[in-house]
């Protein structure tokens, strides 16, 4: 392959000329069946194309009002076989969820049932759009209001909000619900507590929303210090952001105790449900006095994410935060119709479930949210049932702790003294021998074939590996990855100092981490 190219390509070294794995260079770069590949920009040709349109006829009207284009427009043209070649050839570059096991802890990356796809595919799903009359559109409401049901009855809460498009997203539709709800009484409060443990969206998805963040210290066993919470609270706290099984991958225990004492004071708890996968279907946050919950559609309920897919983050909402939430939202009404409601009214559904007419905090996207995420995770859920749901959280546990009590001989397991683990298992780099770091040790794991767990997080962890195998994954394959685990982690204590220098195999080396984030190339150049 290799067209000769504009801008001076070369394929990348291979890794043989640094002697560090058998065989001679390739002259192409290619290696066994694994083809380099240069941009489209580099292969392409602005004369080339895949398609053939016939010449304008030189009589007709020109419509454009003057604003035709002066200058040819530069894209790379390709017949339609290099432009399918071309991305095949990246995408056998990639590792993904269908190659193989990816313990990204924190992000639930479990197997994508081929049955949501189906599902999602039929036209009378796929091909909805969302300016249709509604009168065409039922059946998509029908799918919105029974995952909507299901994802309240899952959680114990009273309301909904559909429309969140990720996690940080619902983050911010529960912020700004407890924050209309203090409005509305006339209470201005200014801080937000969030534990030192949480994900990065938590503070930030409080300051985007005007609150000042404090933290609340851990105590020892990793779980939120409830003391010290109580001793901040008072009139200046609007609420709590707790995440809960936290990052650590433990279950905040104390949760009905944060939740009364922070009610006491008057103010609302927001709980990060982006690890619900740990609990589904075993313990209702409704029930320990939760106000707002986001719930990751492409984490605990199989939509795809990452380069796959958009997210979607639906928000429940208890009693007292439910007359707050973003509108639109879907209402079965005493006709037996799902309606889709885009304003505030004074009708008997708002009576019912809002005590009155709602006080909505406005909308949070043109539309109703991610209809294909919709479909998918209601087929996930209708095809799992009640007793399959609680099964994933109980597979998802035994799988984490299978991981957990396979390495805590070999790698420092900070909170394994406080007992099992929830759905993922958390390490620190303590004993690691020179100077080498969890970075490369991960960097080493992709030699071994996997893709690296999420490091550096949580930061309350020095050099924290957390990993979340999922319950998609057998014993069979979890022992794989223990084997290759173990291996490059007896390496990193031994002091390999070749770890520097991995990955070995990778389609590419070591990149330099720091230039590409201080100074990304976002854009190509002719010449560069
Ligand atoms: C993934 C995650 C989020 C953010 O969710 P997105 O859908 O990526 O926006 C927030 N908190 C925790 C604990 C998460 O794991």
């Amino acid at each position: 392959m290799n067209a000769p190219n504009k801008s001076g390509w070369k394929p990348e070294m291979n890794a043989s000329e640094d002697g560090m794995h058998n065989g001679p260079a390739t002259s192409t770069g290619n290696r066994a069946l694994m083809l380099e590949e240069p941009l489209l920009f580099e292969i392409g040709n602005v004369e080339t194309t895949g398609v053939d349109l016939p010449e304008p006829k030189a009589d007709a009207p020109n419509r454009l009002g003057g604003m035709d284009r002066a200058e040819p427009i530069g894209l790379p043209g390709l017949s339609e076989p290099e432009t399918v070649r071309h991305y095949t050839r990246l995408s056998r570059q990639n590792y993904g969820i269908d190659l193989g096991l990816f313990p990204l802890g924190s992000c639930t990356m479990k197997h994508n049932p081929r049955l949501n796809e189906k599902v999602a595919r039929m036209p009378g799903f796929a091909d909805v759009h969302p300016l249709q009359p509604v009168d065409t559109v039922r059946g998509a409401f029908e799918v919105i209001n029974e995952l909507a049901e299901w994802l309240i009855s899952l959680t114990g809460m009273h309301g909904i909000a559909m429309s969140p498009k990720a996690g940080a997203h619902g983050e911010l539709c529960g912020i700004l619900c407890i924050r209309a709800a203090l409005e509305a009484r006339g209470d201005a409060r200014e801080v937000i507590l969030v534990p030192e443990s949480a994900h990065g969206t938590n503070p930030a998805t409080a300051a985007f929303a005007g609150y000042r963040v404090e933290d609340i210290p851990a105590n020892a066993d990793g779980r939120v210090d409830l003391e010290a919470l109580k001793a901040r609270l008072g009139p200046d706290i609007a609420g709590v952001m707790i995440t809960n099984p936290n990052t650590c991958g433990l279950f905040e225990r104390d949760m009905k105790a944060i939740s009364d004492a922070v009610h006491d004071a008057g103010g609302f708890v927001y709980c990060d449900g982006a690890n619900f996968n740990a609990i589904v279907g075993r313990v209702r946050p409704g029930d320990l006095g939760v106000d707002a919950m986001h719930i990751n559609l492409h984490k605990t309920f199989s939509t795809p994410h990452g380069g796959g897919g958009p997210g979607s983050g639906p928000v429940v909402l208890s009693e007292a935060l439910a007359p707050f939430g973003p509108l639109p939202y879907t209402a079965r009404t005493r006709d037996g119709v799902v309606h889709l409601v885009e304003e505030e009214q004074a009708d008997a559904f708002s009576q019912e479930h809002f005590g009155g007419k709602m006080q909505s905090f406005g909308r949070m996207t043109a539309f109703h949210g991610q209809m294909g995420m919709f479909t998918r995770a209601l087929t996930y859920i209708l095809s799992h049932g009640a007793d399959g749901l609680k099964q994933v959280a109980e597979d998802a546990v035994l799988n984490a702790n299978y991981i957990l009590r396979s390495m805590e001989d070999l790698l420092h397991a900070p909170y394994a003294h406080s007992g099992p683990c929830m759905h993922e298992a958390l390490f620190g780099d303590k004993g690691f021998g020179g100077d080498l770091s969890t970075l490369d040790l991960s960097k080493a794991l992709i030699d071994e074939g996997y893709h690296p767990m999420t490091m550096y997080f949580p930061l309350v962890v020095h050099g924290a590996m957390l990993v979340e195998p999922t319950e998609t994954e057998s014993k069979a394959a979890l022992d794989q990855f223990i084997q290759a685990f173990r291996t490059v982690a007896e390496r990193a204590k031994a002091g390999d100092e070749s770890m520097k220098q991995a990955p070995f195999y990778a389609p590419r080396r070591r990149l330099d981490e720091t230039l590409a984030a201080r100074k990304p190339k976002l854009a190509w150049e002719e010449g560069e």
